[in-house]
């Protein structure tokens, strides 16, 4: 289920990943990028195949030789998303890996020349494969760097439109943006001025975000203050580390600006002096039991009873904590008195009890 009552989505193009629509009125579609060697089937599978249970929607390989390429049929064969090939310097593989079924192919215009990006358009135009223009402040064009002294959101705004005028001359518009740099600011800036200037549908990411809580901050505040704007159709969150940890990031995000209601919502207090209850171990089973979860739901986790229950009023069920006791809540009504030993348990029986009853109706 999608809603958005404050924000106004920029309108875009509507492009199709295989079963995916990416633009238009499409949801805002969560991916990410495996980081298993690609020439490994099984491990490459597996990732994937994992990701996409807990939300992935489409997901990324890179593609750095023709071993990694002739991969490509083996784990298109065991996946269920879409799958795009990650590529660098060398246009053949791009080509190869389309002849091999991709639904789309990411390349970076920094580091592949002019003359090789039209052979690749003109392969991507036969077979409708869809093509993501990739500029990344870590890879612009040297003379893109000495015009704009560095790779300002301005750069990043100037490559992106360069190649775009190069793949619409071919008459191919099978496009989407990413202008990706680790500066937020300028991250901002650069998605900003290009969703001015065109609607092709927008990738949004902070490159190089760092690991789990730096790129919570970073990502969250630059795919998120964009969101919020309405700009961006699809977004990736890269973390440092297991790309799994990317998806409750990316949906996190999404729940939090009420674009997307997917997956649970955890709200839990910060404790105070109130607090007679281990509230963080409680949070921490209920999160680890409730991951993967695709219903959206919003559960309370409190501390007390004396703002507890108030506080999360507009939680679907929770817990407001008391002396080795807690009342079980649901929609702002208290339900039962539970005993600390037995929070997780009964908390879970209520949980799933609801999501049943959801489905039912
Ligand atoms: S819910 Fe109770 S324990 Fe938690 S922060 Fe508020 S007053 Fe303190």
């Amino acid at each position: 289920m999608e809603y958005s009552y404050l924000i106004k989505r920029r309108k875009t193009k509507k492009i199709n990943l295989d079963v995916v629509s990416i633009g238009g009125d499409a949801p805002i579609i969560v991916q990410s990028m495996t980081s298993t060697d690609t020439r490994n089937v099984k491990a490459t599978v597996a990732q994937i195949n994992s990701l996409a249970e807990i939300g992935c929607e489409v997901i990324r390989i890179a593609v750095p030789d023709k071993e990694a390429v002739r991969a490509i049929p083996a784990i298109k064969k065991e996946i269920r998303i879409p799958l795009i090939a990650d590529i660098h310097f060398d246009y053949r593989l791009a080509i190869e890996a389309m002849k091999l079924g991709v639904a789309g192919i990411r390349i970076n215009p920094g580091n592949i020349a002019q003359e090789r990006i039209r052979e690749i358009v003109k392969v991507a135009k036969e077979r409708n494969t869809v093509i993501r223009i990739g500029v990344n402040s870590g890879s612009l064009q040297k003379d893109l760097l000495l015009k704009y002294g560095g790779a300002t959101s301005d750069a990043l705004v100037q490559s992106a439109l360069q190649n775009i005028k190069l793949f619409e001359d071919q008459g191919f518009d099978l496009i989407k943006l990413s202008l990706k740099s680790s500066d937020v600011p300028s991250m901002i800036e650069a998605y900003r001025a290009v969703a001015a200037k065109t609607d092709y549908p927008l990738h949004l990411g902070v490159t190089e975000a760092g690991s789990l809580v730096g790129s919570a901050i970073k990502s969250s505040l630059g795919i998120g203050t964009l969101l919020y704007e309405g700009i961006g159709d699809t977004i990736r969150v890269s973390v440092t580390g297991d790309p799994l940890l990317e998806i409750p990031l990316a949906y996190g995000i999404l729940r939090a600006l009420k674009i997307r209601k997917v997956g649970p919502e955890i709200v839990s207090c910060p404790t105070c002096g109130r607090c007679e209850i281990d509230l963080l171990r409680l949070t921490d089973k209920i999160e680890k039991a409730l991951a993967g979860e695709k219903d959206y739901l919003k559960v309370a986790l409190m501390g007390c009873v004396v703002n507890g229950p108030g506080e999360a009023a507009d939680a679907d069920i929770g817990i407001a904590g008391g002396k080795g006791q807690g009342i079980i809540f649901k929609k702002g009504k208290a339900l039962k008195k539970v005993k600390e030993k037995d929070f997780v348990k009964v908390l879970l029986k209520e949980i799933k009890l609801m999501l049943k009853e959801r489905k039912e109706v």
